[in-house]
């Protein structure tokens, strides 16, 4: 028989260990660890069984997480929680809407992160209906008081939706104070849908609870520079170097070969780099060819998310990071980055060029979602 304590001990080894392959994003590290554990017969319990669901997930591979999930025997609303939060990330909307109402049919009641996961994916795939009817149903049916969480998924659903109105009335309306992350979302939808006039209100209001926030000074700054309003441009400027206001320099992760590369815009440090630049320019002369509109003159900013348009758009990590991923590998290989930023909209327009020409099915993990790249199409059909 086994020391217990040792067995004890290799578990928590691997829960670390396949946490952090999630973390990085490594499915190929993530899958060996996965043989490891099943080649010396370790035992998994249903801690390393969500960690390995979750792995699988947050590594782009949601069909095989899918198998592992139906395939546990014991499952807790933990588990379930995952696999709806999985599905919802991978713009698979109404299978996690699905799943969820099988975890209701067999009696396990959503707690608050299943309510979370349940509402983001009613966001990520435009399902507003069934959005606001979960959340009216939360305090009776559920007994989960809503949070800023809940709240947030649900200003994001109808940002979305173009419903911005609804959203700020119910910013107005909750009984909870608004924090900024909340009015960011408000925000992001204001950018999208291109009200200027609400956007200026919104950002005022996070610069009361954040003086510091990036999201709002960069949004603020583009408005004002397309209403050509430069002394107001320039205010802005200023007004985020005297508070020392910093922006988080975006970064690109892509694994092949079981090897972890990693790029940040503008990055010329890479062995490859002077292939890498050439494929850039080869990704510029197809692009031209094919007259892909192109974005630059537009607010490519998010809130606090956003990558600096000065430090080059054509540089941004996710490009050199794909330009990589095409010189290492044959057509038809999938490429997977993963992104510390919402990715941009000129990069997710090259990303479904590139899918296209060169015949590679390319996945980009975001702060909060998938996008699946593949025959010139995103899985995110342009909502993120
Ligand atoms: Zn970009
Ligand atoms: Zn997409």
């Amino acid at each position: 028989m086994q020391d217990r304590s040792k067995v004890k001990n290799d578990e928590i080894t691997m829960l670390v260990v396949v946490s952090a392959c999630a973390h990085l994003g490594v499915l190929e590290v993530g899958r060996w660890i996965h043989a490891y554990i099943d080649r010396n017969r370790m035992r998994t319990s249903l801690n390393l069984e969500i960690v390995l669901v979750n792995m699988y997930v947050k590594c782009g591979d949601v069909e095989i997480s899918s198998l592992l999930f139906r395939g546990m025997k014991e499952k807790d609303v933990r588990v379930w929680s995952v696999m709806i939060s999985g599905l919802a990330i991978h713009g698979l909307g109404k299978e996690a809407l699905g799943l969820f109402y099988e975890m209701e049919s067999i009696g396990i009641n959503p707690d608050f992160v299943t309510l979370t996961a349940v509402l983001s994916a009613c966001s990520h795939s435009g399902l507003v209906n069934e959005g606001l009817k979960l959340l009216d149903r939360m305090q009776i049916d559920y007994l989960v008081e809503p949070t800023i969480e809940h709240y947030d998924c649900i200003v994001d659903l109808l940002g979305r939706a173009g419903r911005l109105k609804e959203a700020l009335g119910l910013i107005q309306r909750i009984p909870l104070k608004p924090n900024v992350a909340l009015w960011g979302a408000l925000l992001v939808a204001c950018r999208v849908h291109k009200d200027v006039d609400m956007g200026e209100k919104v950002a005022k209001e996070m610069f009361e609870l954040d003086p510091h926030h990036a999201g709002a000074h960069v949004f603020l700054s583009n408005v004002y520079a397309s209403y050509k309003r430069w002394e107001l441009v320039e205010e802005v400027r200023n007004s985020m170097k005297d508070q020392k206001v910093r922006k988080h320099p975006g970064s690109s992760l892509i694994e092949l070969g079981g090897i972890v590369h990693e790029f940040v815009t503008g990055d010329s440090s890479h062995p490859d780099s002077q292939k890498i630049y050439l494929m850039l320019d080869e990704f510029r002369r197809i692009r031209r060819m094919k007259e892909h509109q192109s974005f630059s003159g537009q607010m490519l900013f998010d809130i606090e998310e956003e990558e600096d348009k000065e430090a080059c758009l054509s540089q941004h990590s996710e490009k050199l990071a794909v330009a990589f991923g095409l010189i290492k590998t044959k057509p038809g290989f999938q490429l997977r980055i993963v992104k510390n930023l919402r990715i941009c909209e000129d990069c997710h327009s090259l990303m479904k060029m590139v899918s296209e020409f060169f015949k590679h099915n390319v996945i980009v993990r975001n702060r909060s979602r998938f996008h699946h790249f593949r025959n010139g199409d995103c899985s995110c059909k342009e909502h993120w």
